[in-house]
């Protein structure tokens, strides 16, 4: 909302909330809003936490409700500090919530929590030159009521845009096929959770880790990951960030849960399907793992970027693609005994939606069946897997008539978590044939 003007985009019905004027908060912000929570709220809410998370342009911070509450907040605005009023009567602490949590990263650098009698107020101080975003999110079947403040720092999609252009740069450089693996969820995204605290999104960075370190090891390849830390990425940007550094290939690694697909064990490896899927449990899987974006408090895209006429040769080529690439991988995986094969299938994943390259998401097991989330979290398996889809990855490349030569040039170092920025006036264009 800015102006003071009721908002009307379709995240008024997404959040299912209502604003209205109140005292301004924030100099440079707009004019801040009540945030309902959906129904009446009820008496005694506690505040059960206080989190932050740091990604390379954001830091996300979220402040967790045993009950929905009514928040005064700007929607958004940019300043040294950012006040959230919560006026909850009889609003408590939970044990064990901080008054203060230092966060120190470059866009904010602390919180701080004033709960009274008549209710709680949050202090943010906020790094200089960054803008935010403050949002509440009703409760879910596992998640409780959030109020979240996104925290940008100014000039950050600038210099993104410059790290993937690097990238694609030294990619054409060093005549290198690029493969960007994605760890599913992240952040207050936890994604499935197994026995014993396990959860989807700290297995499928450290296979995703794996798999990057084995595909580096390929004369001819390089592997980055599309995030190397604990942080939330929609799922949209996780392809579109793929796609400007020109991959050649996209695996987004995930794990299972029989919780919402009942008894299962075993891995299965999906690429994406325009007509709906395999079945309707395979349907069921897709709309969970797409539901990460409302759990990270994405609006739902109206449309697609695939759907147009346009793109329908480049679409068919990357399905075909994609299909090799499934079945290369699966036939790697069941190599290990440990883990049954369930087949490739079609689903309509967001992740999955580029048609610049194949691309196919891992569901590697099921994270909730005791046998199989104790292979998960087991290093050793874990560095299997990686060297499963690694072996598959470079069968696809030889079945697909990709060459991998070494490089052309000496390979600047490989490492996903500092991505390799070329001097300036390196070499371009020389690329071999099909490289992009
Ligand atoms: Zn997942």
């Amino acid at each position: 909302m800015r102006n003071g003007t009721r908002l009307q985009s379709p995240r008024k019905t997404f959040l299912s909330a209502l604003f209205c004027a109140a005292a301004g908060v924030l100099a440079l912000a707009s004019a801040p809003r009540t945030v309902h929570a959906d129904g009446p709220a009820p008496a005694e809410p506690s505040i059960t936490a206080v989190r932050s998370w740091s990604a390379p342009s954001n830091t996300r911070i979220v402040f967790d409700f045993s009950k929905g509450v009514d928040a005064v907040m700007p929607d958004s605005g940019a300043g040294r500090q950012l006040v959230v009023r919560v006026p909850a009567s009889g609003l408590v602490l939970a044990p064990g919530v901080p008054r203060f949590l230092a966060v120190g990263d470059s866009a904010v650098d602390s919180v701080a929590v004033s709960a009274e009698p008549s209710g709680a107020t949050f202090t943010l101080w906020l790094a200089p030159e960054c803008t935010f975003r403050a949002f509440s999110l009703p409760a879910t079947e596992d998640k409780p009521f959030r109020i979240v403040v996104d925290v940008t720092r100014v000039g950050a999609q600038d210099a993104e845009n410059r790290r993937l252009a690097s990238i694609a740069a030294a990619k054409r450089r060093d005549r290198v096929r690029l493969v960007y693996i994605d760890a599913g969820h992240g952040g207050d995204d936890t994604g499935a959770r197994g026995p014993g605290g396990v959860y989807e999104k700290n297995v499928t960075l450290a296979v995703a880790r794996e798999l990057a370190d084995q595909l580096n090891k390929v004369p001819g390849v390089r592997a980055l990951l599309t995030r190397d830390a604990d942080f939330f990425i929609p799922l949209r940007q996780r392809y579109k960030i793929a796609e400007q550094a020109r991959a050649d290939l996209f695996i987004s690694i995930h794990c299972n849960s029989s919780r919402r697909r009942g008894s299962g064990s075993g891995t299965e490896v999906y690429f994406l399907s325009l007509k709906g899927a395999s079945d309707a449990a395979d349907r069921d899987l897709a709309d969970i793992e797409n539901a990460a974006d409302l759990v990270g408090g994405v609006p739902p895209q109206a449309e697609d970027d695939v759907v147009g006429v346009l793109y329908n040769v480049r679409r068919n080529s990357a399905l075909e693609r994609s299909q090799l690439l499934a079945e290369e991988l699966l036939d790697h995986i069941a190599a290990d005994r440990r883990v049954e094969s369930r087949g490739i299938k079609q689903a309509g994943f967001a992740v999955l939606k580029s048609v610049e390259f194949p691309s196919v998401l891992v569901e590697t097991a099921f994270i909730n069946n005791p046998r199989e989330v104790k292979l998960l979290k087991d290093p050793e398996f874990q560095a299997a897997l990686g060297r499963q889809l690694a072996a598959g990855v470079v069968s696809y490349f030889t079945k697909a008539g990709v060459q991998l030569g070494a490089p052309a040039t000496p390979a600047t170092p490989a490492n996903p978590a500092n991505p390799v920025t070329p001097p300036e006036g390196a070499r371009g264009g020389g690329g071999g044939a099909g490289l992009r």
